[in-house]
C-alpha cells in the first residue's frame, strides 16, 4: 500500500499561511487552532473534502475528535449514540466514523449494508475494554434473572449479552423501564452509582471506568470555582461521584451542549474529555470556557493523515458477525424503543 508522505508543521512557509488563514473555516476556528497548525490541516481538509465526493462518504466525529476534524471535515457531530442513528439514516456508501471502536462497530451494526471505517483500528475505550461477554454471562449467573443494562460504550459481543442497552443520557429511564425491583449495570460504576442515587431499583455494579473521567477529583473543581468566581460547573456522569456533587450540571456531551445554549453563562468549565471545550467555544464564542485537559488517548489516535488513507484505500473496515450484530441490535433498539415511548 502506498503511503503519502504529509508536511510537517517544520515546514509551513509564510505564503502557505497567508493563504490558508483567509479559509472561511479557519476565520471561525482561530481562536481554537494556532495560523501554523492550520498551514498543514488546510490542504488535507481540501483532500479529504474530494474523496468525500469520490467516495460517496460520510463522516461522523464526536464530540471529543480534535477541532480541525470537528469542524474542518465532519459532515455530523455528535455523541456515540447520535452518530450511530446519523449512520443509520445517510444515503451514503461509506462511513468513516471518528471515534473509538465501539462506535463504529454500533454504526456498523445500525447499518450493514454500508462500509464503517474507523481510520485507527487501535481507537479503543478503557470502559469497553472493562468487560468481555463471557463476563457478562458469569454476572448473569451469579444473578438468575436479574435484567442486564449496558452502556453503550462496550463491544458488540458485549451489548449481544445484554438485555438493553443504555447512554448516558437515558440510562436512569432505560433502568426504570424494566419494571424490575434489580438491575445489572455494565461497566461503568461512576456511572452506575450515579443512577443508583436517582432510582429506588438496586443496582448492581461493574468496576470499570472511563480513564478520562475517572481522574478528576472535587478539590479540582472546588479551586475553579475559587479562582473563577460565577463560573458554570458542568460535569460528565461517567465521573466519580464525589466530583459529580461539585458539579451545578451532570449530563451527557450533548446535554452539557443543550445546557449552554440554554443558560448562555459567562464562564464554564467542562468536566470532561479537552476536545469538548475547543468544540463548543467555536459555537458559543461569547462563553469563556477554563479548560482542564484530560485527553482520551483513544479517540487523539484519529489524525488527518489517517481520514485521508481511510478514504483512499476504503479500510481499515469494521464487521461484526452477523449472530454477534444481531443480538446487539436488539439490545439497541430495546432501548430505541424506550426513547420513542417517551416522546409519544
Ligand atoms: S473518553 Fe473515556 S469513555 Fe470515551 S472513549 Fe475515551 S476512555 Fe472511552
Amino acid at each position: 500500500m502506498d503511503h503519502e508522505r504529509f508536511p510537517q508543521a517544520s515546514e509551513a512557509t509564510p505564503s502557505s499561511l497567508s493563504v490558508s488563514v483567509e479559509d472561511p473555516v479557519y476565520q471561525r476556528l482561530r481562536g481554537v487552532i494556532p495560523e501554523i497548525e492550520w498551514a498543514i490541516h488546510s490542504p488535507l481538509i481540501e483532500r479529504i473534502d474530494r474523496l468525500k465526493k469520490q467516495r460517496n462518504a460520510v463522516i461522523l466525529a464526536h464530540n471529543y475528535q480534535t477541532p480541525e476534524i470537528f469542524h474542518g471535515v465532519a459532515d455530523f457531530t455528535g455523541d456515540s449514540l447520535a452518530l450511530a442513528r446519523i449512520g443509520a439514516e445517510t444515503e451514503a456508501d461509506v462511513i468513516v466514523l471518528c471515534g473509538v471502536h465501539f462506535m463504529a462497530e454500533t454504526a456498523k451494526i445500525l447499518s450493514p449494508e454500508k462500509t464503517v471505517i474507523l481510520p485507527d483500528p487501535e481507537a479503543g475505550c478503557s470502559l469497553a475494554s472493562s468487560i468481555s461477554a463471557d463476563d457478562v454471562r458469569r454476572v448473569r449467573d451469579r444473578h438468575p434473572g436479574v435484567p442486564v443494562v449496558t452502556y453503550v460504550n462496550t463491544s458488540a459481543a458485549v451489548k449481544a449479552e445484554s438485555d438493553v442497552c443504555c447512554t448516558s443520557a437515558n440510562a436512569v429511564e432505560v433502568v426504570e423501564s424494566l419494571g424490575s425491583d434489580r438491575v445489572i449495570f455494565l461497566p461503568d460504576e461512576y456511572l452506575g452509582d450515579y443512577v443508583a442515587r436517582q432510582t429506588k431499583v438496586e443496582i448492581i455494579r461493574w468496576e470499570g471506568h472511563c480513564e478520562v473521567h475517572e481522574r478528576f477529583t472535587a478539590d479540582e473543581l472546588r479551586e475553579y470555582r475559587q479562582q473563577h468566581p460565577g463560573i458554570q460547573v458542568l460535569a460528565h456522569p461517567e465521573c466519580p461521584y464525589a466530583v459529580l456533587r461539585e458539579a451545578d450540571f451532570v449530563g451527557s456531551t450533548s446535554g452539557m451542549i443543550r445546557h449552554l445554549e440554554n443558560s448562555r453563562p459567562e464562564r464554564a468549565v467542562l468536566v470532561t474529555e479537552c476536545s469538548m471545550s475547543d468544540n463548543v467555544a467555536v459555537e458559543l464564542p461569547e462563553i469563556e470556557f477554563v479548560r482542564p485537559c484530560n485527553l482520551c488517548p483513544h479517540m487523539k489516535l484519529i489524525t488527518l493523515p489517517k481520514i485521508v488513507q481511510a478514504l483512499e484505500h476504503l479500510e481499515p473496515s469494521v464487521e461484526v458477525p452477523a449472530q454477534v450484530a444481531k443480538g446487539a441490535r436488539e439490545a439497541l433498539q430495546r432501548m430505541l424503543e424506550v426513547g420513542r415511548g417517551e416522546r409519544s
